[in-house]
């Protein structure tokens, strides 16, 4: 792609709503190049289809995916939205199977956009004992041969990690899709599209992100039809990200990869430092030996690091003994760690588990840490600070 570029290094903000096209050869040409909905052609028409910013800052994110192709899209919501609906074909009935341990809006969205308006059949995978049983898929795929199965690499807030590698296999030999989200453990950790996932998708709010500034989300594969079907399903449904997200996520993205590792060894420190202290009952991360997915986590991440999300709960006499605990803490590291309803920040955040998915995971102690990459040691004393003041 050219630019016009003087003396610079980067591709321009380009704000423009629609592009001169000049003449009406030039109309005609641009138009029918666009009907085939490629990333390809230079010749730009309206930034919803789409825009040089948006381009310059998808190829940053394909590289990091190493995928043939990358989409950005307004949020992780959107990406997830247009991932799935590539998929959906009109009279083709068969279910799509969900894992339940999905990210709380993406169930919201299945249960009211796609059962309750568009009437797309569902099937749900409950994993039992917070831990996942191929046996248990084989049974649903074979029963319910889905088209497609979606799911998460690692959970949250319990960070269960899948059998990547198998899972993959078992579902493509019953002749299902894969679409995976993979914001928890990035490209950094694992690229599921390595491993024969047809579509990932990120929520680049996070750490793709990685500063709480933008909300914007990406789609990335190596299969040419989905890119089309996916460009033509974003452009309709208007899910494009604007060329502005579009600069800053793509200038943040440049330092992903340094952020997210140092926000890994912060996590396995922080995972350490609780671990070792009677008043925490339960320490969750995938680096622990004693996290049920422990292996899993090694086999798929290699040494490259855990995540950045530590879970952990308070013990207590009783309910409000750990809730009192619980709360002690937030209001002891609240100077520095504050309350916050997102994760992937590159400083560190909290949220309490319970008033959030107190349904799902009633644990009236825990909390989930979401790791920034603060100097080491200074966030290791702010933890151990939080937890005298609970005695
Ligand atoms: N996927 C996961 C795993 C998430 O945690 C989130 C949001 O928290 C989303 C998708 C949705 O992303 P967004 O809020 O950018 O729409």
């Amino acid at each position: 792609m050219k630019n016009n570029r003087i003396n610079s290094t980067r591709t321009p903000l380009y704000r423009d709503a629609g592009f001169e096209l000049t003449d009406a050869d030039r109309t005609s040409e641009a138009f029918n190049r666009e009907a085939g909905h490629d990333q390809e052609p230079d010749v730009f028409i309206y930034s919803r289809y789409r825009n040089p910013t948006v381009i310059d800052a998808e190829i940053t994110l394909a590289d990091i995916e190493k995928s043939k192709w990358a989409l950005l899209t307004q949020s992780g919501m959107s990406a997830i939205d247009t991932a799935l609906s590539v998929f959906q074909k009109k009279d083709d009935e068969r279910p799509w199977l969900f894992f339940s341990e999905i990210y709380g809006g993406t169930n919201s969205y299945i249960d009211n956009v796609l059962i309750e308006r568009r009437g797309i059949n569902v099937e749900r995978y409950y994993p039992e004992g917070h831990d996942y049983d191929l046996g248990q898929v084989e049974d649903i795929l074979s029963k319910k041969k889905p088209s497609l199965v979606f799911f998460e690499i690692v959970s949250n807030p319990l960070l269960i990690v899948v059998p990547l590698r198998e899972l993959i296999e078992l579902i493509h030999s019953y002749g299902a899709a894969v679409i995976i989200d993979n914001t928890f453990a990035t490209a950094h950790l694992v690229k599921p599209l390595d491993y024969g996932a047809d579509l990932v998708v990120h929520s680049a709010t996070k750490y793709l992100g990685g500063h709480g500034n933008i909300t914007a989300g990406a789609i990335c594969g190596n299969d040419k039809q989905l890119l089309k079907d996916a460009v033509e399903y974003r452009k309709y449904t208007g899910h494009m990200i604007s060329p502005d997200d579009a600069y800053r996520l793509n200038t943040q993205m440049k330092s992903f990869s340094l952020r997210f590792d140092r926000q890994c060894s912060n996590a396995a420190a922080i995972a350490g430092v609780l671990n070792k202290k009677d008043i925490v009952r339960e320490v969750l991360y995938p680096g622990l030996d004693s996290h049920k997915t422990h292996d899993k986590a090694r086999q798929i991440f290699e040494d490259r690091g855990y995540g950045a999300i530590v879970s952990f709960s308070f013990d207590g006499e009783n309910d409000e003994t750990k809730r009192k605990r619980r709360d002690s803490f937030i209001s002891s590291v609240s100077g520095t760690i504050s309350l916050v309803p997102t994760l992937g920040d590159y400083h560190t955040i909290l949220m309490p588990v319970e008033p959030v998915w107190g349904y799902k995971y009633p644990d009236p102690g825990m909390i989930r840490l979401s790791v920034g990459y603060e100097e080491t040691e200074e966030l290791l004393n702010t933890i151990r600070s939080g937890l005298p003041a609970v005695d």
